[in-house]
């Protein structure tokens, strides 16, 4: 029945792990989602068959236990997988994230550390920047790590963890003016402290509190938390990569894959409202005729098709452009800049083709609209992707005169 993005030029394997994964979200995720999202309830007998599937290694190396696939063979995997329901996908985005950063950045004890249970799903990552008083501006973060013989004492406060209280290494990012002169750049003083904890909530380990979930109005079934750090104690080879001041660039490094996650998320939820759209538009009557037959809702659908098509191409080539091993920071902002937009078109127009029913929570469309809107936001807002594709643009097209 797809017809539309799809991905030219992939391998058989790429094309066999992306047909086990679809088949598993048509038989294991579509079917439960509205009712397990309605109830807010973590989806646990899915996160076991994704264990299963080995999703959780599937870009950690081999050498590690991992499937060692590209970023975009996981980016293909996340659009099936969100095309079944969002939230599982961020199940596996914050632990990718992690897997990610500790394979790029992560000294030879940490990788050997975490990895192997990491691919297992045995350890599952959340990563941690923003604060109560701060999102888009990282540079503004107050949490602080400082140093005390071999250890670190962390105190501060952290918001809005996916994932804070399932997992059990949070990457935290914190200030750690240690080495770094007064006046140093908040850039490079921060610095990410790898945090093994308990799962759970309350006081998982001594000196970390992981309070209740946060109550959202859309993304459920997956926990978001607050983490409050009071004198936190963390060894000092714990420090991701071993040396202090590198964090934000990490961070960033981390976030940057994420982007084209959050896009590949983006495509899935809107190909899923289209499918939605296009089979109850050719179901209902008005006027003696199905909806599709009316001119306006056929644009509607054409309209929506054209977008689903563009971000899945945009996605495509942010993944392979970092997979051939090229900056990608404006493809990435742009994929996911252009991808959740129109996620968040296509969802709307699907929400119209149902008329009264969109409205009602019998119908998946319903959910799919309280979820769009989390993609907006996630790993930088709209206007914070505009800001890092203009920079790169004036660099790219820096002024000869
Ligand atoms: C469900 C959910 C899950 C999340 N999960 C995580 C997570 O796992 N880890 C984590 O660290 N964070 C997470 N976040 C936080 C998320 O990254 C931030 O919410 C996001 O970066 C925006 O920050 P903010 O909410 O503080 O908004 P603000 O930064 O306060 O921005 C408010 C508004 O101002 C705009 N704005 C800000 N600066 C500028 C500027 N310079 N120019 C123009 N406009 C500007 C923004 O685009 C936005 O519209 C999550 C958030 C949500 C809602």
């Amino acid at each position: 029945m797809a017809r539309l993005a799809q991905t030219a030029g992939l391998t058989d394997v790429q094309q066999e792990i992306l047909a086990t994964v679809r088949d598993f979200v048509d038989k294991e995720i579509i079917p439960v989602a509205t009712q397990l999202e309605h109830k807010d309830e973590y989806p646990t007998q899915i996160v076991e068959g994704l264990k299963e599937l080995g999703l959780f290694g599937l870009m950690i190396p081999e050498e590690y236990g991992g499937l060692g696939e590209s970023l975009l063979t996981y980016a293909l995997c996340v659009e099936e997988i969100a095309r079944g329901w969002m939230s599982v996908s961020g199940i596996i985005n914050t632990h990718f994230i992690v897997a990610y950063m500790l394979k790029q950045h992560g000294t030879q004890e940490q990788k050997d550390t975490f990895l192997p249970r990491m691919a297992l799903g045995e350890v599952r990552g959340a990563f941690s920047m923003s604060e109560p008083a701060l999102g888009s501006d990282v540079s503004a973060i107050t949490s602080k790590g400082v140093k005390d013989g071999d250890e670190y004492v962390l105190n501060g406060q952290k918001m809005w963890l996916t994932n804070g209280g399932t997992s059990s290494l949070v990457a935290v990012l914190c200030r750690s003016d240690e080495g770094h002169p007064e006046g140093t750049a908040p850039h490079k003083s921060m610095t990410t402290f790898l945090v093994e904890k308990e799962p759970g909530f309350g006081e998982v380990r001594p000196g970390l509190t992981i309070p209740g979930k946060i109550d959202k109005m859309g993304y459920k079934g997956v926990d978001t938390t607050e983490l409050i750090m009071d004198g936190l104690r963390i060894p000092a080879n714990r420090v991701l990569g071993g040396v202090t001041g590198r964090g934000f660039y990490q961070m960033m490094d981390g976030v940057e894959v994420g982007r084209v996650n959050v896009a590949a998320r983006g495509c899935g939820v809107a190909q899923r409202a289209f499918e939605l759209g296009v089979s109850y538009a050719q179901q209902r009557q008005t006027f003696g005729k199905p909806i599709a037959q009316h001119q306006a809702i056929q644009f509607k659908l054409a309209e929506m098709a054209t977008k689903v098509e563009a971000a899945h191409a945009m996605m495509v080539n942010a993944a392979r452009k970092k997979d051939s091993g090229e900056r990608n920071d404006l493809e990435a902002g742009m994929a996911k800049y252009l991808a959740s937009e129109y996620c968040k078109e296509v969802v709307e127009d699907a929400f119209r083709i149902h008329g009264g029913y969109g409205f009602s929570k019998e119908y998946e469309i319903e959910r799919l609209y309280r979820e769009a809107p989390m993609l907006l936001i996630g790993e930088g807002t709209a206007e914070i992707q505009k800001m890092i594709i203009g920079r790169r643009l004036l660099e790219e097209y820096r002024f000869q005169g």
